[in-house]
């Protein structure tokens, strides 16, 4: 059978794919540890529940407007309001089925071949995937660990060229952690708004960060960067709500009624009893948010502290999101059983074998000298599961 090029052309999203083989082994019945998955590992908060369960049973279980009911459209408008000093209007917002699914259906109407995408690098795996579907290529700008893991003004500037079409921004960052403050987005914003590129800006870590940093988006530091500027969030991360779907863009009228035209061919609306869900996470009590943060940020310091304790390791501290992306090439060309460990990769590979740890490779962020572990899970798993790693690493020759 031969498939359509376009599928071939890209590969399954790595992080799904780690953690559905963890959870395979699991139901085999080994012990394995998953630090693969990026999802809260807390429940979905209960008045969210309870909104769904009133949706079911007042029968709101049709169609529903292709880009989402106004109700949930004037509770994104009002968070955008609150939360990021946004101004936007019904018709400059849209709601999908996820922000993936958002990002997505961005690139489908705003990209095609002949068309560059600045991605900053460490990147989330399915940025370029996502591009590629879309036609055009992305063009990836490498940061390092001594730059916080963030792209310079002048290293976006050299990146563009007459093809540049946007870049896509993610703060805090998955799989680092690294959080761009205001005056740094101001200076990345000089570039965008003089070179008259877009902006796609990921903000779906906004309410996961630390030590008091104070969360920007890069479309609230001026009204010229605003028109360039389409936001993507959603309440995967926030509310814990990963399985339930729902994501949405805000910026400029001509893009979001194109997601809208391509969302009436594909999915329609996302589904009815999320949307009701999502209006009350973004209108309802956010105790649970902070909770959730707070909690997230005691393990980073347990696995920051843990994983830097090992000879040959070292990670970065992230100010955001649930992840630590730590740099494990001091332990690369040592080997188990006569077999290398020279790749993240590898790596990955023998701690599933050897130690019963999944975590996703470097390389599928596009640096192979680190591994990403997601900290959503309990204090207990966290700290045995780094206990395994170092064992394993203590015990290559
Ligand atoms: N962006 C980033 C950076 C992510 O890590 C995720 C998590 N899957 C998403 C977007 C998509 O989230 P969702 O589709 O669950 O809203
Ligand atoms: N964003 C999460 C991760 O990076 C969830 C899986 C996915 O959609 O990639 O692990």
């Amino acid at each position: 059978m031969n498939l359509a090029s376009r599928i071939n052309s890209i590969k399954p999203s790595a992080t799904l794919a780690i953690t559905s083989k963890a959870n395979a082994l699991k139901a085999e019945g080994r012990d394995i540890i998953g630090f693969g998955a990026g999802e809260p590992d807390f429940d979905t908060p209960d008045h969210i529940k309870k909104a769904a369960i009133k949706a079911i049973n007042d029968g709101f279980t049709k169609y529903t407007p292709v880009g989402g009911i106004e109700e949930l459209k004037d509770a994104i408008i009002a968070k955008l309001k609150r939360d990021n000093n946004l101004t936007y209007k019904r018709s400059e917002t849209v709601v999908s089925c996820g922000a993936k699914h958002t990002l997505y259906n961005l690139a489908q109407v705003l990209f095609q071949e002949g068309d560059e995408v600045i991605v900053p690098s460490p990147y989330w795996v399915s940025y370029t995937d996502i591009i590629i579907l879309s036609g055009a290529k992305p063009v990836i700008v490498k940061t390092s660990v001594s730059a916080g893991f963030k792209m310079t003004p002048n290293q976006l500037e050299n990146a563009i060229t007459t093809r540049t079409k946007a870049v896509i921004l993610n703060s805090p960052s998955n799989p680092t952690g690294a959080t761009y403050t205001r005056e740094e987005l101001a200076a990345l914003a000089e570039v965008i708004v003089r070179k008259g590129i877009l902006v796609i800006t990921d903000d779906v870590y906004e309410k996961i960060i630390y030590d008091g940093f104070p969360f920007s988006t890069i479309a609230s530091v001026s009204e010229e960067v605003k028109g360039l500027a389409v936001v993507v969030n959603g309440v995967s991360k926030a509310y814990a709500m990963t399985g339930w779907r729902i994501g949405y863009a805000a910026g400029p009228e001509q893009i979001i009624s194109a997601v809208a035209k391509l969302q009436s061919q594909n999915t329609s609306n996302p589904t009815s009893i999320a949307q009701k869900a999502a209006v009350e996470a973004l209108n309802g009590p956010q105790d649970s948010v902070s909770d959730m943060a707070r909690e997230f940020e005691k393990r980073r310091d347990i696995i920051v502290a843990a994983l830097n304790a090992i000879p040959g390791v070292s990670c970065f501290k992230p100010q955001g999101a649930f992840y630590v992306f730590p740099d494990f090439s001091g332990v690369f060309g040592r080997s188990c059983k006569g077999k290398p460990i020279s790749t993240s990769t590898d790596l990955a590979t023998y701690l599933l074998d050897e130690a019963n740890v999944a975590v996703v490779p470097g390389i599928e962020f596009g640096h192979d000298a680190f591994i990403r572990l997601s900290y959503a899970s309990s204090m207990k798993l966290i700290q045995t599961g780094v206990e395994r790693i170092r064992e394993a690493v203590k015990n290559l020759s």
